[in-house]
């Protein structure tokens, strides 16, 4: 970022041109490849590299960014999610069996911004994935529940679980919606995907109608997970998939330079992990995989203590 443009060799990120590397990106173990920051000023530094990712940090908005990133641009996200999920995914169930259910984050969040829980005429969930976090605000009594998703396997798989909720596998602004068609919108688990988080929101916003709701939920990075787990947290982290990861400023700065107005901002933990957990994996075999549970469990514990949960989130308004 911003350095000077004697080049010395190449890399080439993951679908991406061969990007310059100046001697002194090298010599603070930057890759060269990170994307400029959505804040537009600032400048990287290097938190830690793995032999698989490096993790860098904006000095001017607090943001970090997966280096080199997965994607680098909007246009490759649709073929890279389609392929990304249309492997190892969990079986369909009965749209029948998840109707009293209430699991998406975005209830957890309702629980502290009551507003939420007010049911008005139109939400949209945008990266809306097999669909289920539709079918409980359909089932919670939204009369019109819309989802957009630009992997097309998990929309062919929320349609045949969900087919009276319409699902769109385009972009928003290609689905042939007016704007100012919702009252809410939520985005859980998408803004760390993007390559150009401002502009998206942005565009998104022409959407809401005045006075309408986004909700954002994104991994904490001020999280006691992450202060503990650093590079091990990897679950959300998710170095092959994620781009920008955030902090509650930051997050808060994003919503009001696309043009909200953020009304609360906080973060939830994650339920504890029951004993019959680790017994469980233990008897199995697993050592490995009770070690790892304990460690994220420390994180969590660590998280309470000083209240900071894994899951960071924003509800703002259209003004
Ligand atoms: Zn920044």
């Amino acid at each position: 970022m911003n350095r000077p443009a004697s080049t010395i060799d190449e890399t080439t990120p993951a679908g991406g041109a061969p990007v310059s590397v100046t001697p002194i990106q090298r010599e603070v173990g930057l890759s060269g490849a990170a994307l400029p920051c959505w804040c537009g000023s600032g400048a990287w530094s290097l938190c830690f590299r793995t032999p698989k990712f490096g993790l860098v940090r904006c000095s001017a908005c607090g943001t970090f960014q997966i280096d080199p990133p997965p994607l680098r641009a909007d246009d490759e996200s649709a073929e890279f999610y389609t392929g990304y999920y249309s492997k190892g995914h969990a079986p369909e169930v009965q749209a029948a069996l998840r109707v009293s259910t209430r699991n998406a984050w975005f209830w957890r969040v309702a629980g502290k911004v009551p507003q939420l829980a007010e049911v008005r005429e139109s939400v949209i969930d945008i990266g809306s994935g097999d669909g289920h976090t539709c079918a409980e605000l359909h089932s919670a009594g939204w009369p019109s529940v819309t989802g957009v998703e630009i992997s097309r396997s998990r929309v062919a798989r929320a349609r045949r679980m969900y087919p009276q909720i319409p699902f769109y596998d385009c972009p928003l602004g290609d689905t042939g919606i007016s704007e100012e068609s919702f009252d809410l919108m939520v985005m859980d688990s998408v803004i760390e995907h993007l390559p150009k988080p401002v502009e998206m929101v942005r565009d998104l916003r022409r959407f809401l109608r005045p006075g309408g709701t986004i909700v954002l939920l994104t991994p904490n990075m001020e999280s006691g997970h992450f202060r503990f787990l650093q590079r091990r947290w990897t679950g959300m982290l998710a170095p092959h998939a994620h781009i920008f990861l955030f902090a509650a400023a930051g997050l808060s700065e994003l919503l009001v330079r696309a043009g909200f107005r953020v009304v609360n901002s906080g973060s939830l933990h994650m339920p504890v992990c029951q004993p019959a957990d680790y017994l469980k994996r233990l008897l199995a075999g697993d050592l490995k995989g009770a070690i790892w549970r304990a460690h994220q469990e420390i994180g969590g514990f660590y998280g309470r203590s000083i209240g900071a949960g894994p899951m960071l989130y924003a509800v703002a308004t259209r003004p």
